[in-house]
């Protein structure tokens, strides 16, 4: 089943079209990566897809139902925002910053969400917590708060507390852009495990590493467009298209 399609997006911020008909779809179970040079557009696409940012025109169905406007002519139609809300929850989002709550422990971190939005009783967040931050890692870390870690443990917290409210989906955005090189390796072991447990994710990366070994299909945005899209060697290995070539040239 297809776990995310855009169709035909759109997005313009006041009258410059940063999203320029994306057309792309991403099977359950599937990592996509999503590369290309700055200002392209990628971190706008993923938002439109959890709606922090609404699409201009087109749509974007994810788990097969409506998650961004869609255009009928020229009617607007807007899904319903406690819609929105629910389906926000089923997905985890990572951010380049890792956004954790420094006057929580990791443990508190990754309870919150349960606790306030899932009402789930505090007893069984903490141990279902404990056992995400076992996942990624950090048993040993549990009582530590944000500025007590290293900023590859602090991403894994923040990993965990995604993994928390039980998304069906993950969009990571440059998750390991703002880490010392040698602390990104251990992020991307946790991100390759969640791959490797069925995880339907889509990655913003410069790793090409990862994208190579653990994408089943690689899209290369620039200005707006997916340039050419497809399997992961094929398209950083054997890239067809000028732009895709002169990026790549960069970044291997
Ligand atoms: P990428 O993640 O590929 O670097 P972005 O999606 O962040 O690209 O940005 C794409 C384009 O949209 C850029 O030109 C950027 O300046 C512009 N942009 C992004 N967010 C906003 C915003 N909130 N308001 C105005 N322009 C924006
Ligand atoms: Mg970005």
């Amino acid at each position: 089943m297809s776990e995310v399609q855009f169709l035909n997006v759109h997005k313009d911020f006041s009258g410059m079209e940063v999203l320029k008909g994306i057309n792309f779809t991403v099977e359950s179970g599937q990592v996509a990566c999503l590369i290309g040079p700055s200002g392209s557009g990628k971190s706008t696409l993923l938002r439109c897809v959890n709606h922090l940012e609404t699409t201009s025109s087109g749509t974007i169905l994810v788990g097969g139902r409506m998650i961004a406007y869609e255009v009928h002519g020229d009617r607007l139609i807007e899904a319903h925002q406690k819609d929105i809300n629910k389906r926000r929850s089923r997905m985890g989002m990572v951010f380049q910053s890792f956004n954790l709550f420094g006057h929580m422990t990791a443990l508190e971190n990754v309870m919150m969400g349960p606790v306030k939005l899932l009402k789930v009783p505090k007893a069984q967040a903490e141990a279902e917590a404990r056992e995400l931050l076992a996942k990624v890692g950090l048993a040993d870390r549990t009582g530590h708060y944000p500025a007590q870690l290293s900023g590859g443990q602090q991403q894994r917290v923040a990993i965990a507390r995604a993994l928390s409210m039980k998304p069906d989906l993950m969009l990571f955005d440059e998750p390991t852009s703002a880490l010392d090189p040698e602390l990104v390796g251990e992020v991307l072991d946790v991100m390759k495990a969640l791959a490797r447990d069925g995880m339907t994710m889509i990655v913003v990366t410069h790793e090409m590493g990862f994208a190579r070994e653990v994408a089943d299909v690689v899209a290369f945005m620039d200005g707006g467009v997916i340039v050419e899209a497809g399997d992961p060697t094929e398209i950083i290995s054997r890239p067809q298209h000028e732009r895709t070539k002169a990026f790549l040239s960069k970044v291997l």
